[in-house]
């Protein structure tokens, strides 16, 4: 490879903290908070302008529920209720859990922002936004913990030194820099470009045949089949839609999320063609545009348990679980057209579009079924690398099966929350994250307001 010498040099420590987190979707905002709250100094780094991750930046307004498959058990609380709590307070939230969980919660994205910087303020958080994690400091020695991370921001290149590393960035960056094993699946889960409309409703029908204008007329725009769907933003005329599809790249690849990015907004542009002319007299506008692509999957890191699909959809239980999930398995097909969901009763159904949905059984039937998943504490710490970094998010170690389900933010956010409150338990009984009383970790999550 043609290469050039960067020379060594000098960087100021812009910041000392207990707990450096690195992302700040809510995955790792809340991590950074309920370190906080129990009285750790935490710093967060975030590459974009706003927390919130692909819940603001790629407009996806979507919280599934919050409760078992079959509404009866409150399994998710936490930091996620909190926040619906604070936006139903201004009347930005739509709650539909209990009559469709797969919808879940909508909300407006924007509003979210702003309530997700109040959190952060409230709770003494440093912030720095526009900044992104570049590259860790050398170890200590070669069994050491993590010193230090390099940031890029404005105002040039700093170090920020803290005792414990959270690892939130989507992609693992931090893991993968650091030279701990990390994996992708064969078939990455495509990427999509959201897109908000104005005027919606003037559509008339037409709206409610988005997938299928897409199928007859997506081939003459280059569009590759897709599934769409899309939610109203909460008290407006606006649309949320999803109905792109950037197969075959690698979201930690600096080319393939160039291409995706303009590829995506490609898309938007046609569909929107296909809208106006099967609708001419709408008035459909443009509102938004992602400022960030909307990223399912990318690397995962390898721990010392991957969580399966089996685990997942037979609701294992584990002595570790710091997060419950009961959205279903959602693949998103990169090797061929359309979703596969799984259900946890044992159904299956595949919607190819164009085609009738195909329901079977992927299990045969049982008098009882599993009504939720368990994720263990396990999954989000690397095998290898510094004892005081840990994961929280869509790059937990899991297979494909298993990432399908537990990837939605509601799990997330729980991970989140876990290695917050991992990484203050690890500095107050001066223990690796490796060796953590994981009961006594599931108390204080509880004591929190997790719903464990
Ligand atoms: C189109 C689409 C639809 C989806 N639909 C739903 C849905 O309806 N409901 C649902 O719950 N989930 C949905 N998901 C899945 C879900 O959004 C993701 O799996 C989830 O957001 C993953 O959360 P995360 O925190 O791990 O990653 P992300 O949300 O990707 O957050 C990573 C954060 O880290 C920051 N970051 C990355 N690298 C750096 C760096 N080097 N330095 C500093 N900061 C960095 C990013 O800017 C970002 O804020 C959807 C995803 C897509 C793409």
């Amino acid at each position: 490879m043609n290469t050039l010498h960067e020379p060594a040099r000098d960087l100021p420590v812009i910041h000392e903290a207990d707990v450096c987190v690195l992302g700040g979707s809510c995955t790792g905002l809340f991590a950074a908070i309920r370190a906080a709250r129990l009285g750790a100094r935490v710093v967060i780094v975030e590459k974009d302008n706003c927390f919130g991750g692909v819940a603001t930046t790629a407009m996806v307004n979507v919280w599934h529920s919050l409760h078992d498959t079959e509404g009866k058990q409150q399994i998710i609380a936490g930091l996620t209720q909190e926040t619906i709590d604070r936006l139903d307070r201004r009347g930005t939230v739509k709650r539909h859990e209990l009559t469709n969980p797969s919808r879940g919660f909508t909300f407006n994205s924007e509003e979210l922002k702003i309530e997700l910087d109040e959190l952060a303020r409230e709770a003494g958080i440093k912030i720095y936004l526009h900044t992104q994690f570049a590259a860790p400091a050398p170890l200590r020695d070669a069994s050491g913990r993590l010193e230090a991370v390099f940031v890029e921001n404005k105002s040039g290149r700093g170090a920020i030194r803290a005792r414990m590393f959270i690892d939130a960035t989507g992609d693992a960056d931090l893991a993968a820099r650091l030279g701990c094993e990390t994996y992708l699946a064969n078939h990455l889960q495509p990427a999509t470009a959201c897109a908000r409309f104005a005027g919606w409703s003037t559509l008339g029908e037409t709206a409610a045949r988005v997938g299928e204008l897409i199928r007859e007329h997506g081939p003459a725009h280059q569009l590759p089949p897709t599934f769409s769907w899309g939610n109203y933003v909460p008290n407006s005329d606006v649309y949320m839609l999803a109905a792109t599809r950037i197969h075959g790249i690698n979201p930690a690849n600096a080319d393939d999320l160039t291409h995706g990015e303009i590829e995506g907004r490609r898309q938007v542009r046609a569909i929107m063609d296909i809208l106006r002319a099967a609708s001419p007299d709408a008035r459909l506008s443009l509102e938004a545009l992602p400022s960030r692509l909307g990223l399912r999957e990318s690397r995962h890191i390898r721990s010392s348990y991957q969580l399966s699909g089996d685990d997942v959809l037979s609701g294992r239980a584990f002595d570790d679980t710091i997060a419950q999930g009961s959205y279903r398995v959602d693949i998103h097909h990169q090797d061929k057209p359309g979703i596969t969901l799984r259900y946890l009763d044992g159904l299956e159904e595949y919607h190819r579009p164009g085609h009738p949905s195909e329901r079977s059984r992927w299990r045969p039937e049982t008098a009882t079924n599993p009504t939720y998943y368990q994720i263990p504490y396990r999954t989000l710490l690397p095998v290898s690398g510094p004892d005081n970094v840990i994961v929280a998010g869509r790059m937990l170690d899991v297979d494909p099966i298993a990432h399908a389900a537990v990837r939605v933010m509601v799990n997330m956010n729980q991970t989140g929350e876990a290695a917050g409150v991992a990484a203050v338990m690890a500095l107050d009984t001066n223990q690796p994250l490796r060796a953590l009383n994981v009961p006594a970790l599931r108390a204080k999550l509880a004591a929190g307001g997790s719903a464990l």
